[in-house]
């Protein structure tokens, strides 16, 4: 049978996750969905066979035709409807952010280690990029080395005119932090943030951005965000080891070759990017739910740990200072 998922959210993020479930993955149906404005999620429901609306996130959670809850609306509201489905006892899959504050997310980690079981899947989508996972088998194997430093750019062409500074660290970044986590298989420890000349087509954004962090062990991550920069949606990372040095490559289909000059595509927006990415990380999280056992992707702490991360990081930016990260003790739960 389907896994039956309640999604709660149907704008652009939630929408396209919908379609993902319904039009390219298996093994699932969207069997119920809520939003804040209710003609919304009326709208997408009529498109879709046998699809329940709920006035409330709360009662799509405690609906019985649904097995598993996709959290697709705004930030604020995670923390909410993330500890509802925990103690409902079932799977949910939360857009980043886990919730907005450091409170909040230890108190979806209490949910979860009271509980005894894993509940939540965050969606740090750029682990299931093909690239991204080459790039950590190539460090795991050991060829380059111990890692010494990591460079990991995040390139806009542009961004909306309600974006703030502060977003390029909470909203942009927040990515970066996570596949560095995950690459180097260590905490952050501290991290500065450093406004560059200001970029003149960024409307008076503090742009670009380069952020050193630091790792526990010393490994060094300089993330830059440039959120103007007008040629594309660019994402680009390199781990420099002792031995070696392992990078991303350029993704293009086709090389052209035209009047002197060799040239690719580089993608539009994040969407056209990390489209595969995302369908594997839903295929992925689909199959486990389906097969009974606990999500086994980002977690709750690693929710946690980018928000304080990213906490840090707006202290910082505000002064340019290093902040220290402080994280506290990882639950057993969490531990492998
Ligand atoms: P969006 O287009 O504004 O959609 C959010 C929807 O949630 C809106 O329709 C909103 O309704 C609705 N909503 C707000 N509060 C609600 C509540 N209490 N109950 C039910 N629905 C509620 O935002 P989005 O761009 O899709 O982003 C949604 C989430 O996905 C954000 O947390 C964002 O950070 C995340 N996201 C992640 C990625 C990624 O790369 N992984 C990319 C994009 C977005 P109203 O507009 O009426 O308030």
């Amino acid at each position: 049978m389907a896994l039956r998922i309640g999604v709660i959210g149907t704008g652009m993020i939630g929408t396209d996750h919908i379609r993902r479930i319904t039009q390219v993955l298996s093994g699932a149906e969207i069997a119920a969905v809520t939003d804040a404005n209710l003609d919304l999620a009326k709208q997408v429901a009529q498109d879709l066979p046998d699809t329940e609306v709920f006035g409330d996130g709360h009662d799509l959670i405690g609906s019985g035709q649904v097995d598993a809850v996709l959290v697709t609306s705004w930030g604020p509201t995670h923390e909410e409807f993330v500890l509802a489905a925990i103690a409902s006892g079932k799977p949910v899959f939360c857009e980043k952010p886990l919730a907005t504050t450091a409170e909040a997310c230890r108190r979806i980690i209490a949910a979860e280690v009271s509980a005894g079981c894993r509940f939540v899947q965050v969606g740090f989508m750029r682990r299931y990029d093909a690239a991204y996972r080459q790039l950590k088998a190539v460090i795991d194997s050991g060829v380059i080395g111990a890692p010494l430093m990591y460079y990991s750019a995040h390139r806009n062409p542009d961004v909306p005119s309600t974006y703030t500074s502060e977003m390029a660290v909470v909203d942009t970044a927040v990515h970066d932090f996570d596949v560095a986590r995950w690459l180097l298989g260590e905490e952050l420890g501290a991290i500065r943030v450093l406004p560059a000349k200001q970029n003149s087509l960024g409307g008076g954004l503090k742009d670009p951005l380069l952020m050193v962090v630091e790792t526990e062990s010393g490994v060094l991550v300089n993330v830059e965000t440039s959120v103007n920069i007008r040629y594309g949606y660019d994402i680009r990372g390199e781990v420099v080891g002792e031995s070696g040095a392992v990078a991303l490559a350029d993704r293009n289909q086709v090389d052209l070759r035209h009047a002197g000059l060799r040239s690719g595509g580089v993608p539009a927006d994040w969407r056209e990017r990390f489209a595969v990415a995302f369908d594997t990380e839903f295929q992925e999280w689909i199959d486990t739910i389906a097969s009974g056992s606990e999500p086994v992707g980002p977690s709750s702490w690693d929710g946690y740990a980018a928000t304080v991360v990213c906490d840090a990081g707006v202290r910082s930016l505000a002064t340019s200072e290093r902040v220290p990260i402080v994280l506290g003790d990882k639950p057993a739960l969490y531990r492998n």
